[in-house]
């Protein structure tokens, strides 16, 4: 469905003349200000209740900002089906207007979401049959993940949770909250508690703080996580009274969902940075969605910008199988691939572990390219990301008496039995850069000392 290109600068109507115009987004709020309505505006921008207030939420407003949306009205199946909200600041962020754009492809319902074929479903995960209270879902033994709100402040199209995201925009109630406390309370091996949902920093600064207050009354419950997408959609709403009120619940860790680089920008940035400047160590999980991401070089760029603003790559899913997002499956093997390529090449804390959510509740099953060559009684036959091939004996194996040592070309079994401990590739860059080391070593007949004395 690629509709044609067009620049994305919503046409002002009366009722959103207080919209920023698009050279103003995402600035932040000058502190002198000469141009009183301009700043007012800016200080609306920056304001999460007015970017909440503002979303996106029904077709003639997305045809304000995608003008070549409008009359799409076959859209409006799929919204009544799987709600649609936007926020203006995310929104801002689509730079074509079509589904080439990873932005758009993200937030704006397409048609195919009502494709459906028989190996998707709404729960795939089975969490529902996991929750001994509605809303707590408890798989495995030592923790335990609480939907505290369906409302969200952008509905993703991807959502692995679209069967309760935005269907109604609920936060859980005190009742339900002092019937998860207590069962916390009877199940004291469970230690980590991640509160989740649709996306809990949707709530207020007192609803959250309920939450966690209660978590922090039991005292088994040692770490708590939060599960939010606000960083990437509505950075505004990380308030510093937010974090002040964060940074009380400690051990608290936040894991993030950043998908593109086009969602690292000034604002989102600095909202990670004021999380992990009160402490909070932030974790990042990217799902793998068909031409949003689905491209080694995109997640290289993604896991080294969000390094850089301290947050630690954690998973990197496969598409579960919902109901609704086809359209976004990628093979198993592209994530195989993504993972091949990154090892080697960027820093070990770039790198996700890449995991395929199991289907009938089985939780997350880790998928990596295989780095074990073989095995034997005595070796282990390991292959690194260029290709070379090593052999590591098994402790207590007698070099000495060892057979001979091969003639000849050796191979993987020479490798596997300890008749040879390497085969090489014939170029790379490490062994190029070696080369010139020992030229250089050789030149200078070193003294063999690490440091000069
Ligand atoms: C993902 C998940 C967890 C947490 O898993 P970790 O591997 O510890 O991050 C816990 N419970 C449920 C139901 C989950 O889906
Ligand atoms: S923020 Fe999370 S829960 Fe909400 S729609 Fe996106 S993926 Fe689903």
């Amino acid at each position: 469905m690629q509709q044609e290109i067009q620049p994305v600068t919503p046409a002002v109507t009366e009722e959103q003349a207080s919209e920023p115009p698009s050279t103003m987004r995402a600035a932040q709020t000058p502190s002198s200000c000469q141009d009183e309505p301009l700043c007012k505006k800016l200080s609306q921008w920056n304001d999460w209740r007015w970017q909440i207030r503002n979303r996106i939420r029904s077709l003639d407003q997305l045809a304000r900002y995608v003008p070549s949306l409008s009359g799409r009205s076959e859209l409006q199946k799929v919204i009544a089906k799987y709600p649609m909200a936007i926020t203006p600041y995310y929104a801002s962020l689509i730079q074509h207007a079509d589904v080439s754009d990873p932005i758009f492809r993200m937030s704006v319902p397409n048609l195919r979401e009502m494709f459906d074929p028989p190996c998707l479903t709404d729960d795939p995960l089975e969490e529902h049959e996991d929750m001994p209270v509605p809303g707590l879902v408890h798989r495995y033994r030592d923790r335990a993940l609480l939907i505290a709100t369906t409302m969200c402040s952008m509905y993703c199209r991807h959502c692995t949770r679209k069967r309760i995201a935005g269907t109604r925009e609920n936060a859980i109630s005190a009742r339900r909250l002092r019937q998860v406390q207590e069962y916390l309370f009877n199940h004291p091996e469970i230690s980590d508690v991640i509160v989740s949902g649709g996306d809990p920093l949707t709530m207020s600064d007192a609803a959250i703080e309920a939450v966690l207050s209660m978590l922090r009354s039991v005292p088994s419950v040692q770490i708590i996580r939060i599960g939010t997408r606000v960083p990437v959609v509505l950075p505004m709403r990380i308030t510093d009274e937010l974090v002040s009120m964060l940074k009380r619940y400690h051990p608290l860790w936040i894991n993030t969902h950043f998908n593109h680089p086009n969602e690292l920008t000034d604002q989102s940035r600095a909202a990670c940075e004021k999380l992990a400047d009160a402490g909070i160590p932030l974790g990042n999980q990217t799902v793998l969605l068909r031409g949003v991401n689905d491209d080694p070089q995109i997640i290289e760029e993604l896991c080294r910008g969000l390094i850089r603003t301290r947050v630690r790559p954690y998973y990197m899913y496969q598409c579960d199988l919902v109901r609704g997002v086809e359209h976004f499956r990628t093979s198993v093997r592209k994530g195989m691939e993504i993972m091949e390529y990154l090892r080697g090449r960027v820093s070990g804390i770039a790198i996700p572990t890449f995991v395929v959510d199991a289907p009938h509740g089985g939780g997350k099953i880790p998928v990596l390219p295989n780095y074990v060559v073989t095995m034997s009684p005595t070796h282990t036959v390991l292959r690194n990301y260029e290709g070379l091939l090593v052999s590591y004996p098994e402790p207590g194996v007698d070099m000495e008496s060892t057979v001979e040592p091969a003639s000849g070309q050796a191979g993987v079994w020479e490798l596997a039995c300890g008749k040879a401990d390497v085969i090489q590739p014939a170029h790379t860059t490490r062994m190029d850069r070696r080369e010139k080391i020992t030229a250089k070593r050789g030149a200078a007949r070193g003294t063999g000392y690490l440091f000069d004395a």
